[in-house]
């Protein structure tokens, strides 16, 4: 896996634009469909982001010498590095983050703690 920051992606687009693609991927637009490695330096995502439309990306994340490179392609009219990359970036960012959480809670057998929705819900059950 290449792994990539906040600050790769926010080098891609303009700021109305990543503001867009944050304000979709907190309402959970993206839906991260495949992770692969297309070569030994090239990261594939592959999503879907909804919106007004179902819109569907390819985001190429190059590990090259001079640094990390992105560039997402997206069946919208826009066509390139739109909200929806952004979106969808983040979306895998996000899930990226919780499985380094998860890694480490594992590592050093840590519990959690309980998720507030899913405890009021299972506290709900018992009643
Ligand atoms: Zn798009």
């Amino acid at each position: 896996m290449i792994t990539f920051s906040l600050s790769d992606l926010r080098l891609i687009c303009d700021s109305a634009t990543f503001s867009r693609g944050y304000d979709y991927n907190e309402a959970s637009y993206s839906i991260i469909k495949s992770v692969k490695m297309a070569s030994d330096d090239i990261m594939q995502i592959m999503s879907t982001t909804t919106g007004s439309k179902l819109y569907k990306q390819s985001i190429n994340i190059y590990n090259q010498d001079s640094g990390i490179k992105i560039i997402g392609k997206c069946s919208c009219p826009v066509g390139r590095n739109c909200k929806h990359v952004i979106s969808s970036s983040l979306a895998y960012l996000d899930e990226a983050q919780d499985e380094i959480e998860d890694e480490i809670f594992e590592k050093f057998e840590l519990k959690k703690e309980p998720d507030s929705i899913n405890f009021k819900v299972a506290f709900q059950a018992l009643q």
